[in-house]
């Protein structure tokens, strides 16, 4: 059983390496994006809270995401593990994440972050904004927010796990499948 958390910012690639993962080792793959963009298009009533905030490029508040995320934790049933993807992203969702994982006899294996330069990420994340449709991929000042948030309140997450000497960092400039190969030597070592 590996739970993993697939962390850095937006446009690192967590997306790609996730769906590779997934089918490597047959985690779950959660990524609170994918899940608040699901509710999006079922007009949800959390889809419609967490819209606000995603457009902008801000956080969703904790308690939202932390109460999602026991939902599926809860109802996923048979797995080899979890893939976080995008989650957590402040200190109080990693603390929130220990006690979940805990309550249900489990812990994080690992933090695999992948680090890429800034101007890498925005050119990266307009060129995803060309076809994801996603309005925070378009504009600059929406893609400057997101990097902002990222280093202002995500960041630390990193030292959360660090302090757990849980913490492995990976070059996440390069070839897709040399990435992958990195990172799957880092899960192997678990
Ligand atoms: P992502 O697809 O991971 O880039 O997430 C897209 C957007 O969803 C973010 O910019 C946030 O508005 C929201 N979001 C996703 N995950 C989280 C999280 N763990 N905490 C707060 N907001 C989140």
């Amino acid at each position: 059983m590996y739970n993993i958390v697939l962390f850095g910012p937006p446009g690192a690639g967590k997306g790609t390496q996730s769906e590779k993962l997934i089918q490597k080792y047959g985690l779950t793959h959660l990524s609170t994006g994918d899940l608040f963009r699901k509710h999006l298009g079922e007009g949800t009533e959390l889809g419609l809270l967490a819209k606000k905030y995603m457009n902008e490029g801000h956080l969703v508040p904790d308690e939202v995401v932390i109460g999602m995320v026991e939902d599926k934790i809860s109802e996923t049933k048979d797995t080899h593990g979890f893939i976080f993807d995008g989650f957590p992203r402040t200190t109080a969702q990693a603390e929130a994440l220990d006690k979940m994982l805990g309550n249900h006899k489990m812990e994080i294996s690992g933090m695999i972050a992948l680090e890429v330069p800034q101007e890498i990420l925005k050119e990266r994340i307009k060129e995803r904004g060309k076809t994801s449709n996603r309005v925070d991929d378009q504009d600059d000042a929406k893609i400057n927010t997101r990097i902002k948030v990222y280093l202002d309140e995500t960041l630390p997450v990193a030292d959360y796990y660090s302090g757990q000497n849980k913490l492995t960092k990976i070059n996440g400039v390069g070839k897709i499948e040399e990435i992958f190969a990195e990172i799957t030597s880092v899960i192997d070592s678990y």
